[in-house]
């Protein structure tokens, strides 16, 4: 059984770029007659922003996109993540670090595993690191076949929890996405380096990897990838139907004008029924074929 997921953070509201992940993830999933699952990412306190959960959930309502089951949150599974990060810390296979972003940069911008051997103690001024034994430098995509890691960033031991106390994304997705029984995670292409550690996760934790699907991202006329950060336009709520098209086109669609003038539901179903991946376009960066405002 295929299952699928969209997995915002609530960082602001949904713009093109989040919707054409949606709409990838639901037109994958439910054209492998899959389940497709919506978790909030809510790990992050400082950069949610209030009520933006519900928004993120009332537009995908008022785009058609029904997902199953319930929505689960991240905010709802931190013991689980405590839990992991513990018996990780017991076995040796994690250990704290009191390195500053500064003392890293200033060793040449990788970390180079100063505090693998300092046996520091619990102190929250520590982050926590996983020891790197499986260095992920490549993976398969579903369209975009072989993508590479850098081999510095994919030997990192890189963080699962901050200093600040804060879980790691990396690893919050890979227990969530193990715990959710996800089959295939299709997301934007700017979560490409991230996969590459979600992968060595899954070899330490020894559970069989999802498969990977990443689609272009959307960017602006200065090559920055539109985002909840750079204030992307939040899409439009009321009158879906031209963001709708405009995002299905951005996904490789050739839409037929019957199709266009029809209501939101049966254009969803229409793109189930007509996705394949060959039609994804052949460049990971693309400037959408029209501005900012008129999203
Ligand atoms: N929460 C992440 C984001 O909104 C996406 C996580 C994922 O799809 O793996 O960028």
């Amino acid at each position: 059984m295929y299952i699928g997921r969209f997995a915002p953070s609530p960082s602001g509201p949904l713009h093109f770029g989040s919707l054409v992940a949606a709409l990838g993830s639901y037109f994958q999933a439910k054209s492998h007659s899959g389940q497709w699952l919506v978790r909030i990412e809510d790990i992050d306190p400082p950069r949610e922003v209030a009520g933006a959960a519900s928004l993120i959930l009332k537009t995908l309502e008022a785009y058609q996109l029904h997902w199953d089951g319930g929505v689960l949150y991240q905010s709802s599974r931190l013991d689980a993540y405590q839990a992991q990060i513990d018996h990780w810390l017991h076995q040796g296979q994690a250990y704290l670090c009191e390195c500053t972003r500064k003392q890293i940069k200033a060793l040449g911008g990788y970390y180079q595993g100063t505090c693998r051997d300092k046996a520091l103690s619990a102190s929250n001024q520590c982050a926590v690191r996983l020891k790197m034994h499986h260095p992920v430098e490549s993976f398969i995509d579903q369209r975009y076949g072989q993508l590479n890691i850098p081999k510095a960033l994919a030997e990192e031991d890189f963080i699962i929890k901050r200093r600040d106390g804060l879980f790691a994304y990396n690893l919050a997705v890979v227990l969530d996405d193990i715990y959710q029984n996800i089959t295939e995670v299709v997301r934007g292409a700017d979560l490409i380096e991230p996969t590459g550690r979600q992968i060595s996760l899954y070899k330490t934790l020894e559970v069989e990897p999802v498969s990977y699907l990443h689609l272009p991202l959307a960017i602006d006329d200065n090559g920055n990838k539109l985002s909840k950060q750079n204030h992307a336009t939040a899409i439009d709520l009321d009158n879906p139907r031209p963001t709708l098209l405009n995002a299905m086109r951005f996904l490789g669609f050739n839409i037929d004008s019957h199709i266009e003038t029809e209501n939101i539901e049966t254009i969803i179903q229409w793109g189930v029924e007509n996705w394949q991946l060959l039609q994804l376009p052949n460049k990971l960066k693309i400037k959408p074929p029209f501005s900012n405002g008129a999203l």
